[in-house]
């Protein structure tokens, strides 16, 4: 049990290297008060990024950014809702103008507004789901990318769902919100290689945050969820902020386009 915390302490602290394959960086997270997204911030900024926090209200956003400062680590709060255009276009001009560039872009905010029976979907909910899973992703890059072409280099990260695999009735348009992003990675991956900007995926699986506490604290839930992934817990979000780190890192330079698992080994692909 101790040993396990202390591995838990490890991955928060960004591991006993301390290496910065993002100094100078200058790093955009959606989403990151909280759950993945701020553990993608702290793992951006411990490996030496400038990293914007942002979300949807102004509170979360000022106390994410106090956490990550009394860690030492370098950033900058901006409220952003990803479903507003103009709070999009302010996020990008405000990062640019305050700090000098944008070379990462992480988009991580999401929604899953419905949760029943596919067909009984309405008009609405397919809008909700779409215009902040799906187009503001889309948005974000087209404003992001000629700001990025100018720094001589970019990388964007969407994050996914393995449920973009093996979509759940339940929840069929978030789902099917998350299967785009993947066709979406691949149809920007050239138009992007020409400006010098790699574009990745991540598709997380079942990830500890409150937005999977429903799961997470259902013990018949956690049980089939053992009896499917290899590796018998939920992840943990420092192990998907390790990945999207080093996406971002040149490390990753000759990787684009792709969409890569953190599921403990679970059913998403073959
Ligand atoms: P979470 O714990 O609910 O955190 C969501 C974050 O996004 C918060 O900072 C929230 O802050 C912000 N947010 C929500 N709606 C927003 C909006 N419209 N505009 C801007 N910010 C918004 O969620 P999570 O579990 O970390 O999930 C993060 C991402 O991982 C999502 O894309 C999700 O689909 C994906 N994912 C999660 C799991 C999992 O098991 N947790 C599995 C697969 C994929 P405010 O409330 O202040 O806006």
């Amino acid at each position: 049990m101790a040993a396990a915390a202390a591995a838990r302490d490890e991955r928060r602290d960004g591991g006993p290297a301390k290496h910065q394959p993002l100094a100078g960086k200058i790093a955009v997270v959606t989403g990151s008060t909280y759950g993945i997204g701020l553990a993608i911030a702290r793992r951006l900024a411990q490996h030496g990024a400038h990293v914007v926090v942002s979300s949807r209200t102004e509170e979360h956003v000022a106390h994410a950014a106090e956490e990550l400062h009394a860690e030492g680590l370098n950033v900058t709060g901006i409220v952003c809702h990803v479903g507003d255009a103009d709070q999009r276009t302010k996020l990008i001009k405000e990062t640019v103008s305050k700090l000098g560039g944008l070379d990462i872009l992480v988009l991580n905010a999401a929604v899953n507004p419905y949760v029943g029976p596919l067909l009984n979907a309405t008009a609405e909910v397919w809008d909700k789901v779409l215009d902040v899973n799906l187009k503001a992703p889309f948005l974000f890059v087209k404003e992001a990318a000629p700001h990025m072409k100018e720094r001589g280099e970019g990388a964007v990260v969407f994050i996914s769902s393995v449920t973009a695999y093996f979509p759940n009735e339940d929840i069929g348009p978030y789902c099917v919100s998350k299967t785009a992003l993947l066709g979406l990675t691949k149809a920007l991956s050239r138009p992007l290689a020409a400006m010098n900007i790699r574009v990745n995926n991540v598709a997380p699986g079942l990830i500890e945050t409150g937005f999977s506490a429903g799961l997470t604290k259902d013990e018949k839930m956690m049980q089939m969820f053992r009896n499917v992934t290899a590796i018998p817990r939920a992840g943990y979000p420092e192990e998907v902020a390790s990945l999207v780190s080093f996406l971002c890192s040149r490390d990753a330079g000759y990787i684009t386009g792709q969409t890569m698992v953190v599921d403990g080994g679970g059913i998403s692909r073959l």
